[in-house]
């Protein structure tokens, strides 16, 4: 059972279902039908006596006697007639009617078992049942009472197979029929299974193409609809799409890491073998080893930088969030970094008190401390640098302004990506990852981070986040 296809297990499992219902279907209308069956043989037979009682009478002269038009019955009795009128009926569905004298002679109509029940009394009004050679009869009696019928009795006879013949018909041909049906039905199912099951096979062979190719780019193609299974597919190619920009950017970081560090590693590399070429002075060895210094202070901050992106955005999934108090944590890290007063500048902050938000305080604190370290690295000499907090309509607004450098507007979208740095902040003491680091905590906190500036007066960053409810 394990190894047979879904297809094959569905119509299996329906056939089987489809085979027991019709069949416990075909027993209980056989033996409901058959009852039935049994109750109309016997009602029949009490309407075809009860009708027949009104047909006899007793004439004492018979005036049309003679008459040929006449289809009544004329039997001598008692010094009179008894007359049995047309209508009485012999035998109608399968009802013999037979009237007797008390003593059981047969005067008039039929009965097939009449040797059989020549000692079966009369009971007015009550069915008997009569077993002649294995067949069950049923037996109806009626006394007649009008006057000078005294005496006589009407039977009426039946047998209880009366009637089978067509349930053994009908039987019969359910036999031949039903299993036809059935199999039809197993056939359609079979069918509907698989093209119902279709978009599992184009599953398959998109994952199995994915993984023979490593192509992250193909998608499963179904037509279009909402079942389950086109569901389970959008749900596939959202999953290829997701492991496609993963992979993506994973790939675009490895070869941005190996590009950034390539200019410090080749810097190094030729200082090294200047100074080793020949004997230098010492201003020459002084001057080449410092230039290695610089480099290799550079690069110790690009991997430090790096590792920390590298954990933050693999564990950024595994930060939990907490209602906190944002006013406290901005108060705390400005309170800290205006200490810094790098190039003498002065640093101010403004917070609306208790302001809460639903977030992650090491992030949060991390995000800003990365905001006001730019705006002191990018900020003039003696410059100014103010936070703000403040609540705006239903959005807290968190920014950071400086009178610095500021971002030509070409750069402004581009300095959130990983590794960018304008051009002219090359050779400072950034590694092109703080940015990078912020919109990804913006984006865990379902905010958003916004760049105003303008080159030569300043930049105003600020985070937008919604307020808690
Ligand atoms: P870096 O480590 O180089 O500072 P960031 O990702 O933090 O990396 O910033 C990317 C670039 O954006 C910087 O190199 C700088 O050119 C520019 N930048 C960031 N903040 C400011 C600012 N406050 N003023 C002017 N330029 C800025």
């Amino acid at each position: 059972m394990k190894n047979i296809s879904i297809r094959l297990k569905i119509t299996l499992w329906f056939s089987v279902a489809l085979v027991l219902i019709v069949a416990l279907s075909f027993v209980v209308i056989l033996s409901v039908s058959g009852s039935v069956l049994q109750k109309t043989i016997r009602d029949s037979l009490i309407d075809t006596i009860e009708n027949n009682v009104d047909e006899v009478e007793f004439l004492d002269v018979v005036d049309y006697f003679e008459n040929d038009n006449d289809d009544d019955h004329y039997i001598s009795f008692n010094g009179g007639y008894l007359e049995v009128d047309d209508d009485y009926l012999d035998l109608v569905n399968g009802v013999a009617t037979a009237l007797y004298m008390q003593n059981g002679t047969l005067m008039y109509g039929e009965n097939p078992i009449a040797k059989n029940t020549v000692g079966t009394p009369f009971v007015d009004g009550e069915i008997q049942r009569v077993s002649v050679s294995g067949v069950t009869y049923y037996i109806y009696d009626r006394q007649l009472t009008l006057d000078g019928l005294e005496g006589l009795w009407l039977r009426g006879t039946v047998s209880e197979k009366q009637g089978s013949a067509q349930l053994s018909s009908i039987v019969g041909l359910s036999l031949y029929v039903l299993p036809v049906l059935v199999a039809l039905a197993v056939l359609g199912g079979y069918i509907i299974a698989g093209r119902t099951l279709k978009p599992i096979r184009k599953i398959e062979e998109a994952a199995a193409q994915i993984s023979h190719d490593k192509n992250l780019k193909k998608r499963i193609e179904l037509a279009p609809g909402t079942d389950e299974l086109h569901n389970l597919a959008n749900t596939f190619n959202e999953m290829f799409e997701r492991l496609d920009e993963a992979f993506e950017s994973e790939r675009r970081f490895a070869s941005d890491v190996s590009h950034e560090l390539r200019t410090p590693v080749s810097v190094i590399m030729a200082q090294c073998e200047y100074s080793l070429e020949a004997t230098r002075t010492s201003e020459e060895y002084e001057s080449a080893l410092s230039i290695i210094q610089k480099q290799g202070g550079k690069m110790s901050r690009i991997i430090g930088t790096m590792l920390d992106f590298i954990r933050l955005e693999r564990k950024l999934d595994s930060y939990s969030k907490d209602t906190l108090d944002l006013s406290l944590l901005v108060s705390s890290v400005c309170e800290d970094m205006a200490l810094l007063c790098e190039q003498n500048i002065k640093m101010t902050f403004e917070v609306e008190p208790d302001i809460m938000v639903i977030g992650n305080t090491e992030l949060l604190m991390r995000l800003l401390t990365n905001l006001i370290s730019n705006a002191y690295r990018y900020g003039r000499e003696n410059g100014n640098i103010k936070v703000e907090l403040k609540r705006a309509e239903q959005e807290i607004h968190l920014s950071v302004m400086d009178d610095g450098i500021g971002i030509a507007p070409d750069q402004q979208k581009r300095i959130f990506g990983r590794f960018y740095q304008v051009e002219s902040s090359r050779n400072g003491k950034g590694t092109g990852l703080g940015l990078a680091m912020v919109s990804e905590i913006a984006h865990f906190h379902q905010g958003e981070i916004k760049v105003e500036s303008e080159l030569g007066k300043g930049s105003v960053f600020t985070l937008i986040l919604k307020i808690a409810k």
